[in-house]
């Protein structure tokens, strides 16, 4: 019984931030010292002219160890994206400079920080094929994820 109800507010809870995530132009990730995102997908409506999106990194490690960022480019573009990321740097954010594969870039953060970035919308379509990922180097195996337009 009391296990029942438990389930219960977790399924009501799960489907509430499920809907809120879906309707949101304001988004949030996380990411933490096990080289994991909170998120395999991300979901933003058509009808946001702009959107930001905020990263959250819950562990404790420094970033020059374990940095993280929250980085958004067409499918197609993620892992040669990826790879010139590594060799821009970390005073680049290791995301290549002027580069118009990049649809938005966060900062590198290491544990306990937060950061956030702002971008428009002109270069999204409904339905089209988009990655988020970090692109510190060798995490972006393993913490990327689907961003999805929806009309
Ligand atoms: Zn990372």
């Amino acid at each position: 019984m009391k296990n029942s109800s438990l389930l219960v507010t977790l399924v009501i809870l799960l489907s509430t931030s499920n809907f809120v995530a879906a309707d949101s132009c304001n988004q949030v990730i996380e990411g933490n010292d096990m080289l994991q995102f909170n998120l395999k997908e991300m979901v933003v409506s058509s009808s946001c002219s702009e959107i930001t999106v905020t990263l959250q990194h819950t562990g404790a490690m420094p970033a020059n160890v374990m940095g993280h960022n929250w980085v958004l480019t067409n499918t197609a573009d993620f892992m040669p994206v990826a790879t010139a990321g590594g060799g821009a740097g970390m005073a680049n954010n290791y995301v290549p400079v002027n580069d118009a594969r990049v649809i938005a870039a966060s900062d590198v953060i290491g544990g306990g920080a937060e950061t956030s970035v702002t971008f428009s919308s002109d270069l999204l379509s409904a339905g089209g094929d988009y990655t988020f990922f970090c692109s510190f180097p060798g995490h972006y195996a393993i913490m990327k994820g689907s961003f999805v337009v929806r009309d």
